[in-house]
């Protein structure tokens, strides 16, 4: 079997947030593979801990992709400060491969700015890194291909549980786990009302219910007081927002200035954006197009507004009514890299200090420990494309690592397996609940 039709059959999708079914990527074929070990998000270090306690397995699905792209070069990128995990990698990466060493900024794990640095290309405006010969894949991914090599399916998710717990680490958990059983497995939080941020502060969501369960995407879970700053802000209703915006944001472009896809040489302009909030549908149309090209990495809101405003939120308004009205906007002059970019990036000490998180800023050690889970609720759809369609019944009773999902014939999607043996309770067109 090639590796490809073993990444499909394992249900391999990209860990790094966004779900891509990793198969996909391994039928290309393209100049260079790159390996993201740029993990950015404040707090999160699962990527790292990944790096320090597999490196062997990482670096074999680097390898396994290299080979099955037909790329000529490999470019591991992975921050310089991690000097534990840079020599855990150098010793398992191939002659075709080098690291790139990335300094410690935000967001230096963005798919764009990683392709820039490791081969000084840039991606067309709403390209893909194939569009410039590069696969772009998480480290998670790869050890996860290296598992599909072995046709060992995809069953359990590498997190990271940090901020106001008792026991901040990085661990394995069964897909479909509880936030409930994943905060207890981490000591317990440390207060008792919390917010939980699921996949980071920068560009995770905010969630009270510890009921939503971990999927095959989820990076962590960032624990925070109920009265932190940043819940506080996050937690505001949304037409506060934008009527904020509109009445306060005195268009001093910081927002933009500071914008790592503008800096990079993309028509992203978030203090455009806020324009549209104050106009009727018809001009807002000509401001929302500066949304378009934004990854929603949330520094103008967290981290470049002098006013506490919300240009990021403004940016995502604006891609769904473009995306409504089936307005597309393509960049018409050059991607050119601003002058200033290397003088405007943000440290990550910075961001921290910021968004007052220092108290919470510590390691995130690997627990080896088995988690062991009674009842998991897994997700049909954790992933890009089509939702797997359920082939199990209620009361089946099914074992760990079997296929309860699947993928329709010449649909995009990826097949989904159980996490734990035991008993089928529920099935419905978006979830099966499994009980041990
Ligand atoms: S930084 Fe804030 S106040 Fe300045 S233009 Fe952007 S949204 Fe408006
Ligand atoms: S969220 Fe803000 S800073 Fe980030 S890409 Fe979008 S507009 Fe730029």
């Amino acid at each position: 079997m090639l590796l490809p039709e073993k990444i499909f059959n394992a249900g391999v999708v990209g860990a790094g947030g966004a779900g891509f079914p990793a198969h996909i990527k391994a039928q290309s074929k393209v100049e260079f593979v790159l390996a993201n070990g740029a993990e950015c998000e404040p707090l999160i270090h699962k990527d790292h801990e990944l790096m320090l306690n597999f490196p062997k397995e990482i670096c074999r699905g680097f390898e396994l992709l290299i080979e099955s792209t037909k790329a000529k070069k490999g470019r591991f990128g992975i921050k310089e400060k991690n000097t534990k995990a840079i020599s855990a990698v150098s010793r398992h990466l191939n002659g075709k491969s080098e690291l790139t060493k990335l300094g410690d900024f935000y967001p230096s794990g963005d798919e764009f700015e990683l392709v820039y640095e490791a081969t000084g290309r840039l991606i067309p405006p709403a390209g893909i890194p194939l569009d410039i010969g590069c696969v772009v894949n998480n480290v998670e991914t790869l050890y996860n291909i290296s598992l599909a090599e072995k046709e060992i399916p995809i069953t359990k998710k590498f997190i990271c549980v940090a901020g106001a717990v008792k026991k901040p680490s990085s661990f394995f958990v069964p897909v479909g786990t509880s936030f409930k059983d994943v905060v207890e497995f981490a000591g317990g939080p440390k207060v008792s009302e919390f917010g939980i941020f699921v996949g980071g502060v920068m560009m995770g969501h905010l969630t009270f219910d510890l009921n939503e369960v971990i999927t095959k995407t989820t990076a962590g879970l960032i624990i925070l007081p109920k009265d932190h700053y940043l819940i506080k802000r996050k937690n505001q209703p949304e037409q506060n927002w934008h009527r904020i915006g509109k009445s306060a944001c005195d268009q001093c472009s910081y927002c933009t200035e500071f914008c790592p896809r503008y800096l990079l040489g993309y028509q992203v302009e978030p203090h455009k954006v806020m324009r549209s909030l104050g106009f009727t549908k018809t001009g807002a149309a000509v401001w929302n197009e500066m949304a378009e090209l934004c990854c929603s990495c949330g520094l103008c809101t967290l981290y470049a507004c002098p006013e506490d405003l919300y240009p990021k939120e403004a940016c995502d308004k604006a891609k769904v009514e473009m995306h409504e009205t089936g307005i597309k906007f393509i960049q018409q002059k050059d991607v050119k890299v601003h002058p200033i970019k290397e003088g405007r990036r943000v440290p990550l000490p910075q961001l921290i200090m910021k968004l007052k998180l220092q108290d919470y800023d510590v390691e995130a050690p690997f627990n080896s420990e088995n988690f062991s889970v009674k009842k998991v609720r897994i997700p049909l759809q954790q992933h890009i494309g089509k939702p797997a369609k359920a082939i199990v019944k209620k009361n089946e009773v099914v074992e760990e690592g079997q296929m309860i999902g699947k993928v329709s014939d010449g649909e995009l999607g990826a097949n989904i397996h159980v996490s734990i043996s035991g008993k089928v309770k529920e099935v419905t067109a978006e979830i099966i609940s499994i009980e041990s």
